[in-house]
């Protein structure tokens, strides 16, 4: 077995894997997609100069040096409400109701809010008045949003590789993209192995556990972007295993993702299955937790083995899938974001690299950081009480209190 560091086992990894082919879906349901194209805007946002205000559209001159003791008074010639595209053309003394979002009329170049005029009949439906009196100086350009003043038709506003968030959808939405260019999702086949598992539902027997893994690996795979295809769980048999890794043929499987039975147990039947049908290799990585990490392929379909218990899974998937997804995915910025956190106690590591259940908090702008609980690979409420992973790199055996270290927020 080669002792590979981290990095060297993840990069092994993603050589294996390309960016999906793409296809134009509708813009509903693109939301985490990863855009396969630059997106260029085809018009100006926003594409008419318009009101930001409920109010008056007016010619500031007409009102530049208004004040309380000398307001102007304005004949209110037109209602403009949004939607609507107006024909008028303001001349000096004239003024139009305007609503939010409304086109301005030629000849304004300001807008005074309703709150600032004598006017003060608000109800929905209320008739504009014949004349409106300001008592404030206006100045050129108050309260309109000028056409383009967001966004130019040309500019690139999102880039290929950016996995797409609700607020871009309003983005393309606006800019008219009824349609988008998206890497394909990964596909990933999920199953898990050994004959102590039982499903969720199931009455606890004698010496089983219930298959944790399965519940846990399918959300974060959905999280980073596939779809899962659960194949259930394996008995420790060589028939079993090879009957549901059958499962993943022809089924355009992009990912096999499986835990336990990688292991050097002697009922450990995964890893024979897999190098009978195709290849497999096996690294001890220079991490913890993380037990032995299968890596390969069945019937050429990429296969990433992780350990069975629940934390070393959890972290597998972090550290190596989480990348290999996003590769898949076409994400040009894929994993989580590191943060530095200052250790509250003394930590002492084994000179792996390690990855540690801590709880943040944060005091004046510093994140301090302190370990919960057990940190053995078996106790997943550890790591459900976390929120956060530290990470010790490699070679460290103390990291004294009150030094930094990097950290994946959860
Ligand atoms: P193994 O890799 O098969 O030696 O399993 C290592 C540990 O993980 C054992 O304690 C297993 O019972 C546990 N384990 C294996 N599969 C699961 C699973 N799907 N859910 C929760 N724990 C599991
Ligand atoms: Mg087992």
């Amino acid at each position: 077995m080669t002792l590979l560091s981290v990095s060297e086992a993840r990069e092994r990894i993603l050589s294996n894997f390309q960016p999906l082919t793409t296809e134009l879906l509708p813009l509903a349901d693109c939301v985490q997609r990863v855009l396969a194209q630059d997106v260029r805007a085809e018009t100006d946002l926003p594409s008419f100069d318009n009101s930001s205000m409920d109010g008056f559209a007016v010619r500031s001159a007409d009102a530049a040096d208004a004040n309380p003791a000398s307001p102007r008074s304005l004949r209110v010639v037109a209602d403009i409400p949004a939607g609507s595209s107006p024909t008028i053309s303001l001349v000096p003394g004239e003024a139009a109701r305007i609503m939010t979002g409304a086109q301005m009329p030629d000849g304004a170049d300001a807008v005074v809010p309703v709150e600032n005029t004598d006017f003060d009949n608000r109800k929905a439906g209320a008739p504009h008045p014949e004349f409106v009196v300001i008592s404030d100086s206006v100045n050129a350009g108050q309260n309109v949003r000028p056409r383009g003043m967001d966004v130019h038709a040309g500019d690139i506003v999102l880039q290929k590789g950016r996995a797409l968030k609700p607020q871009d959808l309003g983005l393309l939405a606006m800019l008219g993209f009824a349609t988008v260019g998206v890497h394909r999702k990964p596909r990933v086949a999920l199953f898990s192995s050994g004959d102590e598992l039982l499903d969720v539902d199931a009455p606890l027997e004698a010496g089983k556990i219930r298959d944790s893994n399965s519940y846990m690996l399918a959300s974060l795979s959905a999280s980073a972007g596939a779809e899962v295809i659960k194949l259930g769980a394996a008995k420790d048999k060589y028939a079993s295993v090879k009957a549901l890794l059958e499962k993943t043929v022809n089924q355009n499987i992009d990912l096999i993702l499986s835990s336990a039975g990688v292991s050097v147990g002697a009922f450990d039947f995964v890893k024979d299955v897999i190098e009978s049908n195709g290849n497999l290799d096996f690294w001890r990585v220079n991490m913890r937790p993380g037990k032995p990490l299968a890596f390969g392929e069945y019937k050429k379909i990429p296969f990433i083995g992780l350990p069975g218990n629940p934390v070393s899974a959890f972290v597998g998937f972090e550290v190596f899938v989480r990348a290999a997804l996003g590769r898949l995915s076409g994400v040009s910025d894929g994993g989580r974001q590191t943060v530095r956190v200052r250790s509250e106690a003394e930590i002492v590591s084994d000179g792996r690299e390690s990855y540690l259940r801590a709880t943040i908090r944060e005091d004046n702008g510093v994140l301090s950081a302190s370990l919960t609980g057990h940190q053995g690979s078996g106790n997943l409420l550890s790591l459900v009480q976390a929120d956060a992973l530290l990470i010790i790199p490699a070679g460290v055996k103390c990291v004294p209190a009150g030094q930094e270290v990097n950290a994946w927020l959860l």
